[in-house]
């Protein structure tokens, strides 16, 4: 039967790579909604393509310019995180795409695993900062949860199968690959220097602005050691992770006896989408197959924990335990919008994150009202000290 889709986040890279996948098999997917922030250019474009029945945007001035330039079209529009939950949790839907950027996809997110959708789960800060609370309504409505991040993708790949998607049985390590990002081999000295362009420009990926430099100070992969931890039962102890400059091996599986499985290909999220889409069947991609003696050589080496301090912070947060997830991300999300905007330096981000992950006192995360006081407490003491200029 044809698969109805809710894809948040949909004018994203992600959200590219997604509408890229339903395009090319119209007999199995159709988009029933779409949402996003601001971009009014694009969505006008995704609506007159895909011709959706709702579409979403983040503010009424938004919604307002994307109805009259729709004009004619048999499209719902609609405006704000109420409508992203309702799209998410329409009847009509079957699997919803979480891609929009950041803590803002926390409640269509919720709002799809409480509707029993199949979550296809590419914004890795929702599980982040909610942790517990998510996966423990993942197990209270039986969702299906299928991880998106490329990483995640390949160890659920690499994983044994069993009917509620993987096991555990006989695994003794993750192995967690990470590209270094364009920064790896500079000096401390040359990344006090870099400038937004530089850190957006990543050697092997295309993506938005934040995870673009979440994946230059390597924050990106503090949070998938946090997702990796949530999604599959784990903790940093289990988790290896290891610098592999190319992008070709994803992500691998350790075994008890030896054997060591990973998850290969050229490095396009269309994969990742599409496995998520039709898991436990394959379709295709359009991608091109990965050729090895193209690529020749495969390196992998051990991060550097005093220059990309970002990974440890993740890992002491996990640690910690509580609302520290939620406070390391929210200081996150403010310390790189900084420095997007030219507030602050790269190295800075770094600094203000530790600040607020050792500042803030912890609680337990027992409900969501938690979750989002620790996000607005964390926010305000980042963006106070962005305004010091005091960061460590
Ligand atoms: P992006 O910046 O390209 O797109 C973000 C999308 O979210 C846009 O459609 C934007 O309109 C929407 N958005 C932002 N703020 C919003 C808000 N407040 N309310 C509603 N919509 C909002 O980002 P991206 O690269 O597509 O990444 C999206 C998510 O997927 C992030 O969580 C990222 O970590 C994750 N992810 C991305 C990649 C990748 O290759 N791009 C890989 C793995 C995981
Ligand atoms: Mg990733």
């Amino acid at each position: 039967m044809k698969q109805s889709i809710c894809l948040l986040g949909a004018t994203g890279s992600i959200g590219d790579s997604t509408l890229d996948v339903i395009r090319q098999h119209p007999e199995k997917y159709s988009l029933f909604a779409v949402a996003a922030n601001t971009n009014v250019d694009k969505m006008v474009h995704i609506c007159r393509t895909f011709r959706p029945a709702v579409a979403v945007m983040g503010s009424a001035e938004a919604r307002d310019e994307l109805v009259r330039r729709c004009e004619g079209l048999n499209i719902e529009f609609e405006w704000g995180e109420e409508a992203m939950c309702a799209i998410a949790s329409a009847a009509e839907v079957d699997q919803v795409m979480a891609a929009i950027m950041g803590f803002a996809g926390l409640m269509p997110t919720l709002s799809a695993i409480r509707a029993k959708k199949r979550i296809l789960l590419a914004n890795k800060e929702s599980l982040v900062t909610a942790g517990k609370l998510f996966m423990d309504e993942i197990a209270r409505f039986n969702v299906t949860l299928m991880p998106i991040d490329s990483e995640h993708n390949a160890i659920f790949q690499c994983l044994p199968q069993n009917e509620n998607g993987f096991s555990k049985s006989h695994v003794s390590k993750l192995l967690l690959t990470a590209s270094g990002g364009p920064f790896k081999d500079w000096s401390l000295a040359d990344m006090r220097e870099v400038t937004p362009a530089q850190a957006c420009n990543h050697p092997n990926w295309s993506m938005g602005q934040k995870i673009s430099v979440d994946s230059a100070s390597l924050m990106n992969k503090g949070l998938e050691l946090i997702e990796a931890c949530w999604l599959f039962d784990m903790s940093p102890h289990d988790i290896d992770v290891v610098v592999h400059p190319q992008s070709i091996v994803h992500s691998m599986v350790s075994y008890k006896d030896g054997s060591v499985i990973a998850q290969m290909g050229v490095p396009d999220m269309k994969v990742p989408i599409a496995y998520g889409m039709s898991w436990p069947n394959r379709i295709t991609t359009g991608v091109a197959q990965l050729n090895l003696m193209d690529v020749a050589t495969l390196e992998f080496s051990k991060p550097d924990l005093e220059r990309f301090p970002n990974l440890k912070l993740a890992a002491d947060a996990w640690f910690i335990g509580g609302t520290a997830m939620a406070h390391l991300n929210a200081a996150n999300e403010v310390a790189v919008d900084a420095f997007l905007n030219n507030r602050i330096g790269f190295l800075d981000i770094s600094k203000i994150n530790e600040r607020v992950l050792n500042e803030l006192p912890t609680l337990a995360v027992t409900n969501l009202e938690r979750v989002f006081e620790g996000d607005r407490i964390a926010r305000n003491l980042a963006e106070t000290i962005v305004q010091s200029g005091k960061y460590l």
